[in-house]
């Protein structure tokens, strides 16, 4: 059997469809455009990137989105003051702090402040409160785009047993508890746990988000289960490889992502769609127009 391939690329490309069509209805209705501020500290590289590639999509769907850059010595009382004034600010619908942010800089300085309602990352402790408890609430894009993965392929959860491998708090964590929300019986894995192989092979999801390359091999995969591979490794000659031995566990898999072309091109496009959600929420509208409410139950 060869895998059917699960790809992020042609998925990412339809929601940014859905999105110009949805920006332009608030634009209509509103007479003007979703907003997005991306903040910068001390211009990190990787994050410069991250930067270019969310104005990309930003620009093709129509959401106003400006990047504030300060500089590296920018003290934790004054990125406190601008965060605050976004947080006011009734054109801005969306906030993102880019991470990694200079040492003096606290992160949690960062989610504490931003509002709950334009925390479109679900980084602040309200959002993620709101994602244990079931309630709506804004989604970590990571793990929101692996959520979309399966759903726009018509995979079922209910009844299903998924293992996630990896517990951080923007991949593993929250997606058990948005897969619980989908009835999957849900095992988290990580560096401690023993014996990994007879846990994996007990996945009908089987969901990588580690940062080992390659190391969920074709043994530790059911024959029919489907896997979602989250991770994004250099490899020491160049060349960008997942989590999973793709070619070997592709033999066995019923469906799986690739890497790249799986789940990263879809993260970003995430983040533009809870933005998007953002400024219709702002604008009085209390239903869930993208229907991304974090509750299933
Ligand atoms: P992280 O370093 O915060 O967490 C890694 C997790 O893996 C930890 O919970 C750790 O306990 C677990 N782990 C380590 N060794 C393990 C092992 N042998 N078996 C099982 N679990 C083990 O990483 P993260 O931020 O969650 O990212 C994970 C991977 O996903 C990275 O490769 C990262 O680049 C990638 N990522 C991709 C996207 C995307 O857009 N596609 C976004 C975020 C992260």
């Amino acid at each position: 059997m060869s895998a059917t391939i699960l790809d992020g690329r042609a998925l990412s490309a339809t929601i940014r469809g859905e999105l110009r069509t949805e920006v332009e209805r608030f634009r209509e209705k509103q007479g003007y455009a979703p907003g997005l501020v991306i903040v910068r500290v001390g211009g990190d590289a990787a994050s410069g990137v991250y930067t270019r590639a969310i104005l990309r999509i930003a620009g093709e769907i129509g959401v106003q989105a400006r990047v504030e850059e300060l500089p590296a010595l920018t003290s934790a009382d004054e990125l406190r003051a601008l965060l605050l004034q976004l947080n006011e600010d009734q054109r801005t619908h969306g906030i993102i702090v880019q991470m990694p942010l200079p040492a003096h800089l606290s992160q949690k300085m960062v989610a504490d402040t931003v509002t709950p309602a334009k925390d479109i990352d679900g980084i602040s402790p309200g959002s993620a409160g709101n994602l244990f408890l079931g309630l709506p609430s804004f989604l970590p894009s990571t793990a929101a785009a692996v959520v979309e993965i399966l759903d726009r392929h018509h995979i079922t959860l209910a009844g299903k047993r998924v293992v996630i491998l990896g517990r951080s708090n923007v991949v593993g964590k929250p997606l058990a508890l948005m897969l619980l929300q989908r009835h999957a019986t849900v095992s988290v894995c990580h560096s401690r746990t023993r014996d990994l192989t007879t846990l994996t092979r007990q996945a009908d999801v089987l969901i990588a988000a580690v940062g080992r390359p390659r190391l969920v091999t074709a043994e530790m995969v059911r024959p029919g289960a489907v896997v979602i591979d989250v991770g994004i490794n250099t490899l020491p000659g160049g060349g960008i490889v997942g989590d999973v031995d793709f070619e070997a566990v592709r033999e066995v898999a019923s469906a799986i992502t690739p890497t790249p072309g799986g789940v990263g091109p879809l993260t970003n496009v995430m983040l533009l769609k809870q933005c998007v959600r953002a400024a219709w929420l702002a604008s009085g509208h209390s239903e869930e127009p993208l229907g991304l409410s974090a509750s299933q139950a």
